[in-house]
């Protein structure tokens, strides 16, 4: 199947208020532009520089999505256009997302990445770690960045009970969280799902499910971080 075909069937199979990012890191802008020209206009990346590039080929009503991890030092390469940043998992990183927020005059949209897989390499906080963020005094003090939800990655694995799992409890605690009352904070969007694991996500309750291989085919080279 073409990637118009792919990216249908998904969206198609989707609950609905159920947002599909189309993850098109390591393919290159043609690839996009094809994409692009079938109607695709929310695209993910995990890689700032690769981000920044396809940014300044392509038309600019494409909607961003940085779904890596970031470091704050390349935080000012992204602030002036990014939608969405799935990735943060430090009050440090949001204070420096906020502090380019402001110097691009704009409210930059992001998620916490909550880590409920069961590898250790991948990145993320703990339900307590974010919970403290969203209640620090600090937060309140943030005028250009808006948290909208949370992000998470399940364990890469064929058991799907523990997958489920895993979607479970991030949605019992993004329930959770609603009732902050933080004037930058809005428990909207739930990112989890991705290829292997989006109908079960769907299931549990996802609202943005980020589809890189079933959409575009396998990548070439691995850039799972
Ligand atoms: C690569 C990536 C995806 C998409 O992965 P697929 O298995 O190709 O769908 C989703 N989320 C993150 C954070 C990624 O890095």
């Amino acid at each position: 199947m073409s990637i118009t075909q792919n990216y249908k069937h998904i969206k198609d199979s989707l609950p609905d208020g159920c947002k599909l990012i189309a993850v098109s890191k390591t393919h290159p802008i043609e690839v996009i532009q094809e994409a692009y020209q079938s109607g695709i206009r929310v695209y993910g990346e995990n890689k700032v520089q690769e981000l920044t590039a396809k940014y300044e080929a392509l038309p600019k009503d494409i909607e961003w999505h940085l779904i890596g991890h970031l470091q704050r030092n390349k935080v000012k390469f992204i602030a002036p256009f990014v939608s969405l940043i799935h990735s943060v998992d430090s009050l440090a990183l949001l204070k420096e997302i906020d502090k380019e927020g402001a110097k691009n005059n704009r409210v930059i949209p992001v998620l916490l990445q909550i880590h409920i897989a069961e590898e250790e390499t991948k990145f993320g906080l703990s339900f307590d770690e974010a919970r403290d963020i969203l209640n620090s005094e600090e937060l309140n003090s943030l005028n250009h960045i808006i948290i909208k939800g949370l992000m998470g990655m399940a364990t890469n694995t064929p058991d799907e009970a523990e997958v489920r799992l895993e979607f479970k409890k991030l949605k019992a605690f993004f329930d959770s969280l609603k009732s902050i009352s933080q004037e930058n904070v809005r428990m909207e969007e739930l990112s989890m799902g991705m290829s292997g694991d989006y109908k079960i996500a769907a299931e549990e309750g996802s609202t943005m499910v980020r589809i890189g291989s079933a959409i575009f085919g396998q990548r070439n080279y691995a850039t799972h971080e």
